[in-house]
């Protein structure tokens, strides 16, 4: 029996344990598509999975890791041939399906997007889950009608992973961008990536009034709680805010006046369950608007065995752009 490398989370006593392990073939679960993993990354969610932090593993043992780029060894469906290059993001990998940081995956063939034309795995997994919710969130707000010339774009939690590609395809596509960060040493970084002003998170993280100053068109937010409800009080009227994340938190205390007397629009972003046309469309989107220059400069390689280190650290809010993982 053929074994291969991953990273195992079993239940402990108190919480969880996360260790590199061998798995043989036989652990792999049910799917039509085997995968050699080249690349992977760590996203929040990944951080939570290893850390233990919330009970995002709902199976044990598990392997974490959300996203993976890699070559199919072996299909039994016909849209897929040995040596296609793929990639998955979310469908709840590294949640209760075996995940990502592992030599070996067998997953569903629905589930994979072929790797874009022009794009390398390694690239695909520097934009990884925080990038493909970022362009989900440019795509909301176009879908809405924002343009350039409607007015400046709040990204928020800018210096993090959703926030660094977000600044880099807003302003690859003519926004003004005003990045919030609570890490005002990271103004050089963020203006590297195409923020025009850098605020302070603290000018937005206290309580929400109704309504206050119109600052913003559009906004991107990947905090959530009362960076959200101010981002939404600050929307122009007729506006669109973007939500995808909760890194500040999971409630949102807020009115319901930006949008009764603004019209101000609040749209909600899911990257996990996301259906397959609108993931391809993503793809393609990050493969044509993602200015590969900055994509490098936000990305830092760890190997596998760094993850246990770097999952704390996301979550502290640490880690600078966009983690890559090589498997291999
Ligand atoms: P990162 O940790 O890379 O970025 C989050 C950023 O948020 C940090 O870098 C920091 O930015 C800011 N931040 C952290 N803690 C706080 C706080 N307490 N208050 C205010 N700001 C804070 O994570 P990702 O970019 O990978 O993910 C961001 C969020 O988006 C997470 O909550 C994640 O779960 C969610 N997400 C949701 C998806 C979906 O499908 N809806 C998919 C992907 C991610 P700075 O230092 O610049 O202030």
């Amino acid at each position: 029996m053929a074994t291969f490398k991953a990273v195992r989370i079993d239940k402990a006593d108190k919480g969880t344990t996360a260790a590199l392990a061998q798995f043989d073939d036989a652990d792999l679960m049910d799917g039509d598509v085997t995968v050699a993993v080249e690349w992977s990354t760590v996203n929040y969610k990944d951080g939570l999975a290893v850390t233990g932090k919330a009970p995002v593993v709902r199976r044990f043992p598990m392997i974490p890791g959300i996203d993976f780029a890699g070559s199919v060894t072996a299909a039994t469906r016909p849209q897929w041939q040995a040596g296609d290059k793929v990639i998955l993001n979310g469908w709840g990998r590294g949640e209760s399906h075996l995940g990502a940081y592992a030599e070996k995956a067998r997953v569903k063939g629905d589930w994979l997007v072929r790797l874009p034309e022009g794009l390398s795995g390694r690239e695909a997994m520097a934009i990884g889950t925080a990038g493909y919710t970022a362009m989900l969130s440019v795509l909301a707000l176009e879908h809405h009608g924002l343009t350039p010339k409607d007015g400046p774009v709040v990204v928020t939690g800018a210096a993090g992973g959703v926030g660094s590609v977000a600044i880099a395809l807003l302003s690859k596509l003519g926004f003004e961008v005003i990045a919030s960060t609570g890490r005002r040493s990271e103004e050089g970084y963020l203006k590297s990536l195409g923020a025009t002003a850098i605020i302070d998170r603290a000018e937005l993280s206290g309580a929400a009034k109704p309504l206050a100053k119109e600052r913003w068109a559009g906004g991107l937010d990947s905090v959530g709680s009362t960076t959200l409800a101010n981002l939404l009080s600050m929307t122009r009227y007729g506006g669109a805010v973007a939500a995808c994340g909760l890194a500040g938190g999971m409630d949102l205390p807020s009115s319901v006046a930006p949008f009764i007397l603004r019209g101000v629009c609040l749209l909600g972003i899911d990257s996990v369950m996301c259906p397959l046309p609108r993931r391809e469309q993503a793809w393609r989107r990050l493969a044509a608007d993602l200015d590969r220059q900055k994509l490098s400069e936000m990305t830092q390689e760890i190997e596998l065995s760094q993850v246990f280190e770097a999952a704390p650290r996301i979550l502290e809010g640490q880690v600078r752009g966009r983690l890559v993982v090589k498997i291999v």
